[in-house]
């Protein structure tokens, strides 16, 4: 979905001029995409009309006539706006707070992902410094606590369960008594997800819901149902006022757009996305980052957290980089340390796209190919000076009487043929360092970073 809506509007920014035309013909793109990701027909033509709404009395104001760019700018903004609000419920969703127990259920049908949900998302937050811990309250399927136990063990993450108790409000109820005691902060309770008949399920949620008090219920949403998300949603929400959604097996499904927005539609926050089978296969979600990414303008508010992540296992240095960050002070040695940290983060394909301003072509190929892309704008930075590298890359720069950058000193060439490259990968290399560097000075008001993404376009 994303590559064909990033053709659509790479379009856009080719036509010579922005007019009726060439707008119709683009929403008629990105209209083919939606639905093909199994995006609600209704909601589509909704979305077609009001970004034709939005752009025409922006031509008919005429005030930007004749400057195409500005045309772009608008009709790119109404797409991006009208996107976000497809996936937006508006609702804000709980948010774990330290130092107290909180307490998540996980609901949803056998097989939709709960069970590796739970681990990845106590995982998540044992990362980022919450106690965390797993309560299995599925005594309907046979090795569902071995299930726990393993994918808990590996996590490094605590656990309760039973081979012998057979009632799962028990057990439900024993376990998260117990890790209370013992101050864990975010206990996440696994449940059952199938039985003989579904009034039969939803009454043991109820009452495993009244035994423990969660502060927050997840319903467990798999991505491949498409629309039908919106259905299943709201059969749930009769018996159990889930608060949040996580919606999983977005690797590799056609059907997630329609997933997502339909529980949009349902009012219901997403909170995570599953991606994966493995532990780190988590992305949290939100509408503005998502869909930013989705048309390849990055996610500075993921890469943060991910880099935060990484910065976990050693708190001084994150300090150090969240104050850089905030001052919007990021030197290319800076930059450079991001990328090795993005290189240790795991599959390039993932953290890639999170990086505002890189190329489309780097996150082509396998996995492999992008690593050595990246390892490729390492080497580059291993011939710069000292000086150069904990400068803001202005030394590079050629800076004519009014200020404004006239061309690139004599240092861009010594670094390239240092490093075995060309000038052109040291300028883009240049590029990139800038945007990030522009946008974490954006980003360090936290709002700051939408419109900073905007105006890269
Ligand atoms: P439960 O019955 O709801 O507890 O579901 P499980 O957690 O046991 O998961 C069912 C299957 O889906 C397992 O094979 C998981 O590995 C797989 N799975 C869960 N989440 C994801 C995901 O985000 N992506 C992919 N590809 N597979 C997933
Ligand atoms: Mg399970």
């Amino acid at each position: 979905l994303g590559r064909k809506l990033n053709s659509a509007l790479s379009q856009l920014n080719r036509a010579p001029v922005v007019d009726e035309k060439v707008l119709d013909a683009l929403l008629k793109e990105i209209c083919a995409a939606l639905l093909e990701s199994d995006v609600n027909v209704k909601l589509v033509s909704s979305l077609r009309q009001k970004v034709k709404a939005k752009a025409k009395a922006a031509f008919e104001a005429g005030a930007d006539k004749g400057k195409e760019a500005n045309r772009r700018n608008v009709v790119h903004k109404a797409i991006f706006d009208e996107l976000v609000q497809l996936v937006d419920p508006g609702v804000e969703p709980y948010k774990p707070k330290k130092g107290q127990p909180n307490v998540i259920m996980a609901v949803g049908l056998q097989g939709n992902g709960k069970t590796t949900t739970c681990t990845k998302l106590a995982a998540y937050y044992q990362r980022r410094g919450f106690k965390s811990c797993i309560v299995c309250a599925d005594t309907f399927r046979a090795g569902a606590f071995d299930q726990t136990r393993q994918s808990a063990s590996k996590a490094k993450v605590s656990f309760f369960g039973s081979y012998t108790e057979t009632d799962p409000v028990a057990i439900a109820s024993q376990g998260v008594t117990k890790f209370k005691k013992e101050r864990f902060e975010v206990i996440i309770v696994d449940t059952s997800g199938r039985h003989r008949q579904e009034s039969e399920l939803f009454q043991e949620m109820v009452q495993i819901g009244e035994a423990v008090k969660p502060d927050m219920t997840v319903l467990v949403l798999d991505a491949s149902i498409g629309q039908a998300a919106e259905a299943q949603s709201r059969a749930f929400k009769e018996s159990s006022d889930f608060g949040a959604i996580i919606v999983t097996k977005m690797d590799g499904h056609a059907k997630g757009g329609g997933a997502i927005s339909a529980v949009a539609a349902t009012k219901t926050p997403i909170i995570f996305l599953g991606v994966g089978e493995h532990l780190a296969d988590l992305d949290k979600f939100s509408p503005q980052p998502f869909i930013s990414k989705l048309l390849g303008m990055g996610d500075v508010q993921g890469l943060m957290e991910h880099m935060q992540d990484v910065a976990m296992q050693n708190p001084e240095k994150q300090k150090e980089m969240a104050k850089k960050f905030e001052e919007g002070k990021l030197s290319i040695r800076d930059w450079k340390e991001q990328v090795q940290n993005v290189m240790s983060m795991g599959p390039i394909s993932k953290i890639a796209s999170m990086i505002p301003g890189l190329p489309a072509e780097m996150l082509e190929g396998s996995d492999e190919d992008g690593a050595r892309r990246l390892k490729r704008m390492v080497f580059i930075t291993d011939s710069m000076t000292a000086q150069e590298l904990d400068s803001d890359g202005s030394l590079f720069m050629q800076v004519g009487k009014d200020g404004k950058p006239t061309g690139l000193t004599w240092r861009v060439m010594r670094v390239a043929k240092g490093s075995g490259t060309s000038v052109r990968e040291v300028e883009e290399l240049l590029c990139q360092y800038r945007m990030m560097a522009h946008m974490a000075k954006q980003a360090g008001g936290k709002k700051g970073w939408l419109q900073a993404a905007q105006k890269m376009q």
